[in-house]
C-alpha cells in the first residue's frame, strides 16, 4: 500500500547491503561488475534490470528518483546533473526538427534562452502567452505543436497559472503538458493530479534546501520517460551519485522544511502588506493575490517566495538591497538562509524595461526567498532596510 508523503520520503530506500547499514551508503562507483558473459549480455539487452554503468543508473540516483516518483504520483523518472539539463534533455528527447512549443512567457531565464536562442537551431519555434492570457493558448496551437510548457508559481513575480485549465487544453489538443514544479515542490503541489504528463524540478532549490548541490529530475508517464531515459543514457546528462545521495537525504526533511518556509513566508507577506514603504505584495496564500482562488485549489501551502513592489522604483530597490544586513544577496532560492533579490537591476537587468514588464518585473519589484531563520529576525532585517 502507498504510504503517506512524509513516510515515502523517509522509507523509500535502496536494498540494504551485507553490512546492514541503517542509512543508505554512498555508491561512489562509475560501473558495476557481472558474474559472467551471459549476465552481462542479458543486462545490456535489458532482459535483466540491474545497474550497469552510472551514466544509466546508480543505486543513489535510483533511490532519489524513486522518492520523487512517489511524491509526484508519477510512473517513472530520471535524475539529471542540473535543473537545466533536466529541462533541455526532456525537450531534446521529445522534439523533432520542425516541431513547435507553446509556453508561458514567465519562465526561468535559462529556459527562456533555450526557447529563443538554442531550440531554433533545430528549427523548433516557441510561441508565448503571458500569465493573464491563458484564453489565448488555444489560438497559439498549430499543426506541429507538440509541447505545452508552464511554471507555476512563476519566477520572480509569483503569478499562478491554473494547472487544471491548462491541462485540459493540452489534453484536448493531444499535447505533452510539462510543468516546472520547482517553486512549489511536490509537497505543495502535484501537477500530475491536474493533467501534467511530465513534471520537472531543479533539485538545486528547495529539494536540496541547503544551497549545497546542483541537481534536476524529470518524472511522469512511463512511455515518455522511456524516450527521455534512452536519450539521456546515450547523451550523458546524469546526476552524480554523490549529489543524489545528498538530495535523497534532503527529501527526508522536505515536508518539515517546506511547512516552516511557508509559515515564515506568510508572516513576512503579512508584515509587508502593512508597510508604508510597500506598494504591493504578492504571495499565493494572501487573499489579495490575483489568483488566490486558483492557488488554494492546486497548492497545499503558499510556498516560500514573496514578491513585493517597493515605493520609489529602481533606485529604492537598489538602496533597499544595499541596506540589508542579515539576509543574503544571491541569485539562488529555496535555501535555509533568506535571500533577497532585485530582478530589474540584477538577473533581468539586461532586458529592456518593456520586456521586463511582460513578465511582471516592475522596477521596484523585490523577490524574497524566505528561509528558516527565526521570523522575527527576518522581519527586523527587512524592516530596517525599508526604513533606510
Ligand atoms: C533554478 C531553476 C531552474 C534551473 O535549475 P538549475 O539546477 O540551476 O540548472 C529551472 N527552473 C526554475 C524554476 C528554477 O528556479
Amino acid at each position: 500500500m502507498k504510504k503517506h508523503f512524509e513516510t515515502e520520503a523517509i522509507r523509500t530506500q535502496t536494498e540494504r547491503s551485507q553490512f546492514s547499514e541503517h542509512s543508505t551508503p554512498l555508491y561512489l562507483t562509475s560501473s558495476f561488475v557481472f558474474d559472467d558473459a551471459e549476465e552481462m549480455r542479458a543486462s545490456f539487452a535489458e532482459e535483466k534490470q540491474r545497474n550497469l554503468y552510472s551514466r544509466f543508473t546508480n543505486p543513489n540516483t535510483t533511490e532519489f528518483v524513486d522518492k520523487i516518483v512517489q511524491m509526484e504520483g508519477a510512473e517513472a523518472g530520471y535524475a539529471f546533473a542540473t535543473g537545466m539539463s533536466a529541462i533541455f534533455t526532456t525537450f531534446a528527447a521529445l522534439l523533432n526538427a520542425g516541431d513547435h512549443v507553446v509556453s508561458c512567457r514567465s519562465v526561468f531565464g535559462s529556459t527562456h534562452s533555450m526557447f529563443t536562442k538554442f531550440l531554433p537551431k533545430w528549427n523548433i519555434e516557441t510561441s508565448y502567452f503571458k500569465v493573464d492570457e491563458v484564453d489565448l493558448v488555444e489560438s497559439l496551437i498549430k499543426e506541429n505543436t507538440k509541447i505545452l510548457y508552464i511554471e507555476t508559481p512563476t519566477n520572480p513575480a509569483v503569478d499562478i497559472l491554473d494547472l487544471e485549465l491548462i491541462g485540459k487544453i493540452a489534453k484536448k489538443h493531444n499535447l505533452i503538458f510539462i510543468v516546472d514544479n520547482c517553486f512549489a515542490t511536490p509537497y505543495v503541489q502535484q501537477p500530475i493530479k491536474f493533467g501534467a504528463d511530465l513534471v520537472i524540478h531543479s533539485a538545486t532549490k528547495l529539494i536540496d534546501g541547503q544551497g549545497r548541490v546542483l541537481g534536476g529530475v524529470t518524472v511522469g508517464k512511463a512511455d515518455l520517460m522511456r524516450e527521455i531515459y534512452l536519450f539521456a543514457r546515450n547523451t550523458g546528462p546524469a546526476m552524480s551519485p554523490f549529489n543524489a545521495w545528498v538530495l535523497s537525504k534532503s527529501l527526508e526533511t522536505l515536508s518539515v522544511r517546506v511547512e516552516k518556509h511557508a509559515k515564515n513566508a506568510k508572516k513576512l507577506a503579512k508584515f509587508l502588506e502593512k508597510s508604508d514603504y510597500v506598494k504591493m505584495v504578492k504571495y499565493p496564500f494572501l487573499k489579495s493575490h490575483p489568483q488566490y482562488k486558483v492557488a488554494k485549489k492546486q497548492m497545499k501551502l503558499g510556498g516560500n517566495i514573496v514578491a513585493f513592489e517597493i515605493k520609489g522604483g529602481l533606485e529604492a530597490g537598489r538602496k533597499f538591497l544595499d541596506s540589508i544586513k542579515m539576509c543574503s544577496l544571491s541569485a539562488n532560492l529555496g535555501d535555509t538562509r533568506t535571500i533577497v533579490t532585485h530582478p530589474s537591476s540584477t538577473t533581468h537587468g539586461r532586458l529592456s524595461e518593456e520586456d521586463r514588464l511582460e513578465v511582471g518585473i516592475t522596477n521596484g519589484l523585490v523577490r524574497i526567498s524566505v528561509g528558516l531563520e527565526n521570523i522575527t529576525d527576518i522581519i527586523e532585517d527587512i524592516k530596517q532596510a525599508l526604513e533606510k
